[in-house]
């Protein structure tokens, strides 16, 4: 591998490498906490406990949190609007706020200074230091968390350009001029200034210095890593963050094989119909309490986005567990035996095959017993059926964990332009 992997193994805090036994301790210990002291200091948490027939005391654990409902974007939007401006999630007098984020609904977000050294600890793993000069692309009147990762850039040592995105040929410039090394934005706009570059007669690899890039807001697809990586020797990273609950959730090392949980907040996997956690390898909503932000007290976010995580231990050395992928959004996602199917990652796996041109998933019911049936047109007809169905079976199963049933080739133009990727047909009586 050709790209540079300085400093790699320098953690940015204890919490990274906390043994299990310890962590579990500690995220109980600061649930409890946070728990304590929402109750206390925001009216609308004593509400929603109250009605939940739950007591502070009752939340020790992770687990424990499935008592309380789970509190979604438009739940916030409406008690906002019933209780103008923080819905009553306010914990501390409003002149301690650091900064307001306003998101479309309206939605206020009180975010404090302790969010910026959750993305700081991000970029840091991606490899962010002293002597890097970063673009950043997320406009500040766009994207609230622009100037966290201005400020957590600056943390990690590095020198911040706030770019904003458009205006393609002043990046290119900028980046030629002040010989920038690294790029935080999104994968699909890194490669648009790319192939702009080049549009204008620049040899990419020769004439820029960039050699990092961190992304979030979008899916960085394996094609595209590869091209980043391999064709223009940029290392990427990636991470998820959400404002609602105060900013980044997640994060890669460079590993690259899943987002290790921020120590920050309560990460749960659960079935977004029922609330109740999922284990590992089991694709659900993502739901987030943050332990550390005692300025808001917003306990059981539902994010609305699909993940599953891991537990086996990560060759980086840090210890917490990965989320595997954000694979889509739960409106998108379908339960089929027990699993969750999202159109999206369905999509992601089928339409990697090439012959491939349109497919539809129907699922049915056989006895007691879902049956899940893939429906394929194929571009060229000449192509050997049983192994690409074998091919897809395996992929499919790998990447969604959920076996099909049933490939069915259909003839070309059977399945209509505009049609749902999954349909349910099952009856429940
Ligand atoms: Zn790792």
């Amino acid at each position: 591998m050709a790209i540079e992997s300085r400093k790699q193994d320098e953690f940015f805090d204890e919490l990274e490498i906390m043994p299990a036994e310890v962590r579990e301790k500690y995220l109980n210990q600061r649930l409890s906490e946070t728990v304590h002291h929402a109750y206390r200091h925001a009216p609308i948490v004593r509400e929603i406990f109250d009605k939940a027939g739950v007591s502070p005391t009752q939340i020790r654990t992770t687990k424990d949190l499935e008592k309380l409902p789970i509190i979604r974007k438009t739940d916030l939007i409406e008690l906002q609007r019933i209780n103008p401006p923080y819905g009553g999630f306010i914990t501390i007098p409003t002149e301690d706020i650091d900064r307001v984020f306003i998101s479309p609904g309206p939605l206020y977000e009180p975010i404090q200074t302790e969010a910026i050294k959750w993305f700081t600890k991000s970029f840091w793993a991606a490899g962010f230091r002293k002597g890097d000069v970063v673009i950043n692309t997320f406009t500040y009147h766009m994207s609230p968390a622009g100037i966290l990762f201005h400020e957590a850039l600056r943390d990690c040592g590095a020198t911040a350009i706030p770019m904003g995105t458009g205006n393609t040929e002043i990046q290119i410039q900028t980046m030629y001029h002040l010989k920038v090394t690294g790029f935080v934005g999104t994968p699909t706009f890194l490669m648009t200034i790319i192939k702009r570059a080049e549009e204008m007669g620049y040899d990419f690899r020769q004439n820029f210095t960039l050699r990092r890039a961190w992304f979030t807001g979008e899916i960085l697809t394996a094609s595209l890593r590869k091209t980043l990586e391999d064709d223009y020797l940029i290392a990427t990273a990636q991470a998820y963050a959400v404002t609602e609950p105060g900013g980044a959730i997640a994060y890669e090392c460079h590993q690259k094989s899943g987002m290790h949980l921020m120590d920050e907040y309560i990460v749960e996997i659960v079935d977004p119909g029922t609330g109740k956690q999922l284990g590992p390898n089991q694709i659900g909503e993502i739901v987030v309490t943050p332990i550390h932000n005692k300025g808001w007290g917003l306990i059981r976010f539902g994010t609305g986005d699909m993940s599953s995580y891991i537990t086996e231990p990560c060759p980086c050395g840090r210890t917490a567990n990965r989320l595997v992928a954000i694979v889509g959004r739960t409106g998108d996602a379908i339960k089929v035996r027990g699993m969750f199917v999202v159109a999206k990652q369905a999509e992601q796996a089928v339409l990697s095959f090439e012959p491939i041109s349109r497919f539809q998933i129907v699922v049915g019911r056989r006895g007691q017993r879902d049956e899940m049936t893939l429906k394929i047109e194929l571009k060229d007809e000449a192509i050997d059926r049983e192994k690409l169905a074998d091919d897809l079976n395996n992929r499919f199963q790998n990447l969604c964990r959920v076996k099909i049933d049933k490939i069915k080739f259909v003839d070309k133009g059977s399945i209509p332009e505009e049609h749902q990727k999954i349909v349910d047909e099952r009856t429940w009586e």
